[in-house]
């Protein structure tokens, strides 16, 4: 039988080999470390928690996070198992003691007689065999360079810059509009690509004002800052001069307020559709290291997004993604390279949890493959499918940024009503509909 060879034990990777094995499946796990270190990790464990040691919400029924644990579990996932185990009280969230889980991760993989760790860094690109790529945000940078050299190098990134994403449905239509730039863009699809958020002079000032006195964080140690100008910090840009974002990203140029065509925008915050179902849109240029709540509060006073829910907010990090939308396909297949699948944080997931996930599934897709049976990929209506999918086809290639699970990537459920009013009857019939959709797919492919 042929083996299953997964570069990076981390929590995708170990996910991955988890599920594989207990498909019958031989699987070797090439990690780097102890011999190679990250700046982040600090042990040699498979699954090692680099920072905050919370899965977040455990709530899976108004929660999209919450529902992929319900998820996993569901499938009999290692990283979920291993993290109830080793729970610490926190409320309605599931945090995690760190060294217990990885070092029982690490056990469990280890006795099993089909799994093998082989320790090392792997710099190169395999050229047959199956295998998944797992290597995360802090992939290696040897590996980075041969994966360039397979993709192109500008789909390869190795900061993130993420700009704070609304819930469509939390935008005050009252205030905003949609227009394109110059009304560019050929089709009305095309037009409808942006909102816009008008200021006047008083509203820009007092926000420039709150984004310089805003707390911001730090980088890590030993991650750098290595952002270029054109995806500058909106706070750093706004400390280069009062006017500079209104000569940026925040020019008012180009567009007429739908509700008030006769007055001149003193400046304008545009938003961008972020999915192909268009319940998300991204605010362009809003790349911020600004804390979580001043974020909150920051945002919320831009004309028209005073009651604006975000499904995540923004961020610069070190992080090593490909561009998946357009190299993999929904098997987690690189197109060029069908031996070769990816799964976890490079594949442009945020987070422990959805790592894990894109591991879970990727493994199953993989073994599936080496076991001779077709598999499909994960249902869209599930938290896993709705994830896969986005990533692999509904997100927008040209500017895809890594992404969190959240509500915003589900197909909206008919004859519910929309709205902030109807959230909640809305998230219980999205939680309902993909645990009957991930209980099928399950039984199906058992
Ligand atoms: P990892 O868990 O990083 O696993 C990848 C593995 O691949 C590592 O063990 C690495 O050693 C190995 N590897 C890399 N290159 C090679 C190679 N060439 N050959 C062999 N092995 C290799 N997420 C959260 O949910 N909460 C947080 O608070 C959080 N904080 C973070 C802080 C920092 C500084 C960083 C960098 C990331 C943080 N993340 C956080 C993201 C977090 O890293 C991921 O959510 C999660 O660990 C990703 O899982 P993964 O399996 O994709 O990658």
């Amino acid at each position: 039988t042929q083996e299953l060879h997964i570069i990076g034990g981390g929590m995708a990777g170990s996910e991955a080999a988890w599920q594989a094995a207990n498909m019958g499946v031989n699987v070797v796990i090439h990690e780097m470390r102890p011999q190679v270190e990250t700046f982040a990790h600090r042990t040699g464990h498979l699954a090692e928690m680099v920072c905050s040691n919370s899965f977040r919400s455990d709530d899976d029924e108004q929660n999209a996070v919450g529902l992929l644990h319900w998820e996993m579990r569901a499938a009999n996932g290692l990283i979920m198992a291993t993290a109830d185990k080793h729970r610490l009280p926190a409320g309605g969230a599931l945090a995690v003691d760190r060294d217990p889980f990885a070092q029982s991760v690490t056990e469990t993989l280890l006795a099993l007689p089909s799994v093998r760790v082989e320790y090392g860094e792997i710099t190169e690109l395999p050229t047959d065999g199956h295998w998944i790529i797992a290597t995360g945000p802090l992939t290696s940078a040897g590996l980075g360079a041969a994966i360039q050299a397979e993709t192109g190098a500008e789909r390869l990134a190795f900061f993130d810059a993420i700009a704070p994403i609304v819930y469509a449905d939390s935008i005050d239509m009252d205030i905003a509009w949609m227009q394109s730039r110059y009304d560019k863009g050929e089709t009305e699809e095309e037009q409808k690509a942006y909102l816009n958020c008008p200021m006047t002079k008083d509203q820009h000032e007092a926000f420039i004002d709150a984004l310089l006195a805003a707390d911001k964080t730090e980088f890590h140690e030993g991650e750098t800052a290595g952002y270029f100008d054109g995806c500058l910090p909106i706070e750093v840009m706004a400390e280069r001069g009062r006017e500079t974002l209104r000569h940026g990203p925040m020019k008012p140029v180009g567009l007429t307020n739908a509700h008030k065509p006769d007055e001149k925008a003193y400046a304008v915050v545009q938003l961008r559709r972020d999915n192909a179902l268009g319940t998300l849109y991204n605010i362009v240029g809003f790349q911020t290291k600004m804390k979580y709540g001043a974020q909150n509060e920051v945002f919320r006073m831009i004309p028209g997004l005073e009651n604006a829910s975000f499904a995540r907010l923004g961020g610069i990090h070190r992080n090593t993604f490909i561009n998946s939308p357009t190299l993999l396909d929904n098997q987690m297949r690189l197109k060029s390279r069908p031996n070769i699948r990816f799964a976890g944080q490079v594949t442009g997931v945020e987070g422990y949890v959805e790592s894990a996930a894109m591991g879970l599934l990727a493994g199953r897709l993989a073994a599936a493959e080496i076991l001779g049976k077709s598999m499909e990929t994960a249902p869209l209506n599930t938290a896993m499918g709705a994830l896969v999918h986005h990533i692999t086809g509904g997100a927008e290639a040209k500017t895809f940024q890594p992404m969190n699970v959240n509500f915003g990537l589900f197909q909206p459920v008919d004859g519910l009503k929309g709205g902030r009013r109807g959230r909640k009857d809305r998230y219980k019939a999205y939680t309902d509909r993909a645990k009957g959709e991930w209980q099928s797919w399950l039984e199906t492919y058992s």
